[in-house]
């Protein structure tokens, strides 16, 4: 049966952003990973089990005064498989600890505010994981790309981004940036896929073809993004993610990884278990 030692590397450590080219990414590699996609689903299975534990610590802790918190926030292009992270990964744990969150385009009132308001709105509770689909990097993204507002504007946002994350990890909350990366050529057949299966249309948006078109632009932008805003507080994780059972995999490891660092333990009892036990069984 494939184990934990499957991995060469800790995925945490070999998905570290630093130094990393978009433009040279491999999005079909499968990195420190030994195993193939047999071995990758059923150490999936297995580690599932360990972040559901540490989860369930998390929130244990949070119900007893603990303020720390998980956000993972995922970023990626259409079809990079941010909702199978979280049908597949964040799927496995207890979902009343998962504050989740979606960004599409603005809303009018959302429109009137900091690109930050709506962000700060959606932040985890104590002892919860928060899951980003799609994020404030949006404001640098699809924003940078389509020019909606001036370069003064989204150029200062890079440093707001940051010093918004580390008052966020001053203030309790681990932060697990991932990035996701698929080839154009498989984002093209996922979304034949989507045009194919009517359980898939749902998901098909006619625009999704039109972006395909700037992607030269997304990967710039994406870049921007790698090289201004992968600090130590908050560093990125790059993400082949043309193989989905590698990517869940991998996110679930950054989890497993960011809550072991909270060196969680059960929250002691604050009342007196045997006086309780007595009473108990009197009753
Ligand atoms: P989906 O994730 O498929 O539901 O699509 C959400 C859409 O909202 C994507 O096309 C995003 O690029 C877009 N979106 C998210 N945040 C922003 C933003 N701040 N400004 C403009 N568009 C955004
Ligand atoms: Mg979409």
């Amino acid at each position: 049966m494939a184990k934990a030692t499957s991995w060469s590397k800790p995925a945490s450590k070999v998905l570290r952003a630093d130094g990393v080219q978009v433009s040279d990414l491999n999005t079909s590699a499968t990195p420190g990973f030994k195993g193939d996609k047999r071995a990758g689903e059923a150490l999936l299975a297995e580690r599932s089990v360990v972040l559901s534990d540490l989860q369930e610590k998390l929130f244990a802790n949070g119900r007893t005064g603990d303020n720390r918190s998980v956000l993972l926030v995922l970023q990626g292009m259409d079809t990079a498989g941010k909702g199978g992270i979280v049908r597949h990964v964040i799927g496995s744990v207890d979902p009343q600890g998962v504050d989740h969150a979606s960004f599409g385009v603005p809303t009018a009132e959302e429109k009137k505010h900091h690109f930050l308001w709506r962000i700060r709105r959606q932040l985890p509770r104590p002892g919860h994981i928060g899951v980003f689909d799609r994020s404030h990097y949006e404001d640098v993204l699809v924003v940078r790309v389509h020019e909606l507002v001036a370069p003064e504007v989204w150029g200062k946002r890079y440093d707001e981004i940051n010093k918004f994350e580390r008052k966020l990890v001053d203030d309790g909350t681990t932060i697990v940036k991932v990035a996701m990366f698929v080839s154009l050529d498989e984002q093209k057949k996922r979304l034949m896929q989507r045009l194919e299966r009517p359980d898939k249309f749902w998901k098909f948006n006619p625009a999704d073809i039109d972006e395909r078109a700037y992607w030269p632009a997304y990967q710039e932008a994406y870049q921007a993004v790698l090289d201004r805003t992968n600090t130590e507080y908050a560093p990125w994780h790059v993400l082949p993610c043309d193989s989905k059972w590698y990517a869940r995999l991998a996110v679930t490891e950054l989890l497993i990884d960011a809550l072991h660092g909270l060196k969680l333990d059960w929250p002691p009892a604050d009342f007196d278990v045997e006086e309780q036990k007595k009473r108990l069984t009197k009753g």
